[in-house]
Parts: structure tokens; C-alpha cells; sequence
């Protein structure tokens, strides 16, 4: 039951650079002018617009699509970790769709990015929608026009066809850059997963807006990437995986096995570079079939843990990606959707672990003061 006034105080805030002492929820809406009638709850604390997680996939399992129960298990994890707003990076097919999600007060808010296009063999099975190079600008549009303002290509994978198997671009150039003409045409952002050298260069030279997990980025490349506004989601507990990755390759892929393995040593310094250098970061945990729903904090940790300041962090996970998505945060009007710590997570993000509320839609659903407690 939503709570009809909550009052939250201590120190709002709202971006990097603006903080407020006050704010109300009243009928699930955000405003600065206090209301005439007492609040029904009052949380004090450091509030902060609710957390985003841009790359995650609800609705997907090692299978590819599940049905609609299992999706709500998924969402309602993510939601209790503070994650409000999902840019879901790929998204299952028919039947099990999760539009329906849309229409649900308790779950978090998704923005789509239509399903994973990729070639097949040249990706997890069950995941991607199986194209042709040719098929990718009229896919694209596709997707776009399916999904919520993004689409999410594979750009590399291992090609197994080659005589040493290594990771290798599945698009030709002409191909992508016309498909992501047609996508900005349409209104839509693309992104990409790259883990190579080779893929982030691609990915930068025929004008994609977002890179996910970007391990291959290079000083050059970050240099260009924050030229452009291209944003990287480094995905860390998945940068983590490459070495398990890795073992598959064992005396089978021999260079692929190295080339994921050196990624796999670099994965901190090179995130850490990643923000030296100035470009755009935003969380992306890829919760999905190897990495289980609810672990974003591992994902902001290992942000931490990779010599990312905190407070970088918590723009990435927060303010930064929302205003980065379009969609709003902390302002008068806005949908109450907040996160409430008892100490301040832009000087520990291990203080994102143990929220006080979690408030969607004006609804206390999460953390210490639940909607139990009203
Ligand atoms: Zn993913």
C-alpha cells in the first residue's frame, strides 16, 4: 500500500552537484513544497535517485526466454537491491515477453533494448535473434521500433571457423554503420557487447552510442569515446568471468583462451583508466543466465575495487545514468522512485548494500522501513 505522504529529509541528492534537505512523496509524485497534511512516514537519511542498472536481462535463463513468474522473481530481486531502472539489454522473445511488467506498481521500470541481434553460432544459443550481415539494418529497425528506444547487437564473439579461433567483429562496416543510421533515424540508440580491441574500434568508427563490458578499449580509444559521448558499462563481475570464460577455450582455442585471459588480468586497470580518461560510465551487472539476479552491489564494489572513486560510482549508478537515459531522478513532479542509506554511499559504495527504504512509485517496497512497517 503506497504510503499518500512521505516525507524524506537529511541530505536529497539530486545530482553532483545540487542537494536539497527535503522532499516529499505525495501520491507517489516528488515535491519540494511540503504538504499541508502530515506525512504518514518520514525517512531520514541520504536519499538518492533510485539506482539503474543500463545492462540486464529480466526474463531470460540459460534457455533463453521464461515464463512470466520466473521474470517476476527476477525483477523483484533486482528492484530489492535498489534498481528501479532497468535498461534491459536484450530481452526475450515471444511468447514470453515481458511488456506485461509495464502495468505493475511493484516492478522496476525497463527500458528495452528489443532482442540481441547476432549471427548465428556467433553467440550464446537461445539468447540472440539470428540474422544475416545483410539482414542487420532492416533488423535494426526492427528492434528499434520493437524495443523502448535501444537496440543491443553483438559486435564480437569467438569465430570458430577461423584457423585459430579468437574473438572476431560479426558485422562488416557498411552494414553496421547504415544499421545504426537507420536506428538514430528511428529515434533509437544502439549498443554494442564488444570485448575486443577490434570491436571497441569498430563500435567507435561507425557511430554506436553505448559499449557494453568494453574491455578492448585502448587510451586512443577512450580518448575518442569521450570525444563522441560514446558511454562504456564495464560490467565488472562479468570482466571477472573471463578467465572461467577462458578455461573453455583449453586446448581447443588456444588464442582465444589468451586473448580472454590478458582482458581478464587488465580488467581493473583498464575500468580504472576507463574513468581517468573521462568517459561516460554507467552499471551494467549483465544479470542473466551465468550471473544471478540481486548482485548489483558486487557490480558497484568491483567498481570501487578497481580504483573508481566512489562518488564517480555512484553517478554511474544513479543520477548520471538516469539523466544519461532520459529519464528523471530527484525533481518536482517526478515519479517517486528513491533509494534511502543511512550514510552517504558516495564515500562508500558498500553503504548501497543495506538501503533504509527503497521507495517506487511512492511505495516503500525494500530495505529497513518496508510498507510492513506504516
Ligand atoms: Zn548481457
Amino acid at each position: 500500500m503506497a504510503s499518500e505522504v512521505i516525507h524524506l529529509s537529511g541530505a536529497i541528492v539530486i545530482d553532483g552537484r545540487t542537494e536539497a534537505s527535503d522532499v516529499w512523496s505525495v501520491a507517489g509524485r516528488l515535491t519540494f513544497d511540503k504538504p499541508a497534511r502530515a506525512a504518514d512516514l518520514r525517512v531520514d537519511g541520504v536519499v538518492l535517485p533510485g539506482l539503474v542498472d543500463v545492462h540486464c536481462h529480466i526474463g531470460l535463463g540459460p534457455e533463453g526466454a521464461v515464463p512470466p513468474d520466473e521474470a517476476r522473481r527476477q525483477a523483484i530481486l533486482d528492484r530489492d537491491s535498489g534498481v528501479l531502472l532497468v535498461r534491459d539489454a536484450g530481452c526475450p522473445r515471444e511468447p514470453y515477453s515481458t511488456r506485461w511488467l509495464d502495468d505493475e506498481r511493484w516492478s522496476p521500470r525497463l527500458i528495452r533494448a528489443g532482442q540481441h541481434l547476432a549471427i548465428a553460432k556467433r553467440y550464446i544459443r537461445y539468447l540472440a535473434r539470428d540474422i544475416t550481415p545483410d539482414e542487420l539494418p532492416g533488423a535494426v529497425a526492427e528492434e528499434a521500433l520493437a524495443g523502448d528506444g535501444w537496440v543491443k547487437l553483438v559486435g564480437d564473439w569467438i569465430d570458430r571457423s577461423l584457423p585459430e579461433p579468437d574473438l572476431a567483429l560479426l558485422w562488416p562496416d557498411d552494414q553496421l554503420a547504415q544499421a545504426v543510421g537507420r536506428a538514430h533515424e528511428l529515434g533509437a540508440r544502439v549498443t554494442t557487447h564488444v570485448f575486443s580491441a577490434e570491436g571497441a574500434a569498430q563500435a567507435l568508427r561507425c557511430g554506436l552510442d553505448c559499449i557494453e563490458h568494453g574491455t578492448g578499449l585502448d587510451a586512443a580509444m577512450m580518448a575518442k569515446a569521450r570525444a563522441k559521448g560514446v558511454a562504456v558499462v564495464p560490467t565488472m563481475i562479468q570482466r571477472e568471468n573471463f578467465a572461467s570464460i577462458a578455461d573453455d577455450g583449453r586446448g581447443r582455442f588456444p588464442v582465444w583462451e589468451r586473448h580472454l585471459r590478458r582482458l581478464h588480468r587488465e580488467r581493473r586497470d583498464q575500468a580504472r583508466a576507463l574513468f581517468e580518461a573521462g568517459v561516460k560510465l554507467l552499471v551494467g551487472s549483465d544479470e542473466s543466465t551465468t550471473i544471478p539476479h540481486g548482485v548489483y552491489c558486487s557490480e558497484t564494489d568491483l567498481m570501487a575495487a578497481a580504483g573508481i572513486p566512489a562518488e564517480a560510482v555512484i553517478e554511474a549508478a544513479s543520477y548520471g545514468a538516469r539523466d544519461y537515459l532520459g529519464v528523471p531522478g530527484i525533481e518536482e513532479g517526478a515519479s517517486a522512485d528513491v533509494v534511502v542509506y543511512a550514510a552517504d554511499p558516495r564515500a562508500d559504495v558498500a553503504v548501497l548494500r543495506a538501503p533504509q527504504a527503497v521507495i517506487l512509485r511512492g511505495a516503500p517496497v525494500a530495505g529497513a522501513i518496508t510498507a510492513g512497517a506504516l
